[in-house]
């Protein structure tokens, strides 16, 4: 269980989030939404410590994490707990598709060469890009370094997998690649945080349906309740704009 208690976070005097509380269960799908702006993807990065909390606690397992003031050993046992997709991939630009998913299995985890090789082979097969393990990020469309993205988040074998929009940077036609590999490993029980713009895809993948605005969650439920049901005017008055 992944439980985020009373998260803060400012740039300078702006309160970007406001004291976040939530918890995801083992194996659950949790889709974040709101309005630009509203502290998703600053909440997700302090999830892995990519941007610093300035308060609250994080707990991944028995894994217990004060933000503030922590232990250099605490903030490098936090990361290890999560891996992270990101909008635009973040691929080693002069590493091949096959080095790119080692790396982290070689560096952090100091896992054997060939066993790192074998993982990460098998995990670009699971992706569908068994046929790309030696092309270069330039020779991917975005669709496919996405799935390298993923796959490189697979190998680590992380507690929870955090999605930062991984489609929205990507052509209309590649959404669909990439959002049915997400599909395809949610339903392998992995605990994964999404931020999504694409609603319909939450509404069919996510356990759990957070929408937040102005630093708080606004309200959360399942999807069901959530789009079909909304009870607060805020949520309503976002998912009439977006439909
Ligand atoms: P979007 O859907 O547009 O990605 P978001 O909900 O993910 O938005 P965040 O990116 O978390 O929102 O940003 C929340 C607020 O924090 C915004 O007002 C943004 O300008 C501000 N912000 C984010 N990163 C920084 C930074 N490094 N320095 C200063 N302000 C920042």
């Amino acid at each position: 269980m992944i439980k985020l208690a009373g998260i803060k976070k400012s740039y300078d005097k702006h309160e970007v989030l406001k004291g976040i509380d939530l918890v995801v269960n083992k194996g659950e799908v949790v889709a974040i939404l709101g309005p630009s702006g509203s502290g998703k993807t600053t909440l997700l990065r302090c999830i892995n410590y990519l941007e610093k909390p300035g308060d609250g606690e994080i707990s991944i397992g028995d894994f217990h994490f004060r933000c503030k003031r922590p232990h250099k050993k605490d903030v490098h046992s936090l990361r290890q707990k999560s891996a992270m997709v990101f909008q635009h991939y973040n691929l080693f630009k002069n590493k091949t598709a096959l080095q790119n998913v080692m790396e982290g299995l070689v560096i952090a985890q100091k896992v054997p060469k060939e066993e790192a090789k074998r993982r990460s082979i098998a995990l670009l097969e699971k992706v569908g890009l068994g046929a790309k393990l030696d092309a270069y990020p330039s020779q991917l469309s975005g669709g496919q370094q996405q799935r390298v993205g993923i796959a490189r988040a697979l190998a680590l074998n992380p507690d929870v997998i955090l999605f930062d929009e991984p489609t929205s940077a990507l052509d209309p036609e590649l959404v669909g690649e990439v959002l049915g590999v997400i599909r395809q490993i949610a339903k392998e029980g992995i605990t994964m945080i999404i931020v999504t713009h694409e609603m319909s895809f939450a509404q069919e993948v996510a356990n759990h349906v957070v929408f937040m605005d102005q630093g708080v969650i606004v309200e959360e439920g399942a999807p069901s309740e959530l789009f079909n049901n909304p009870k607060e005017e805020r949520t309503k008055q976002f998912l009439k704009r977006i439909r």
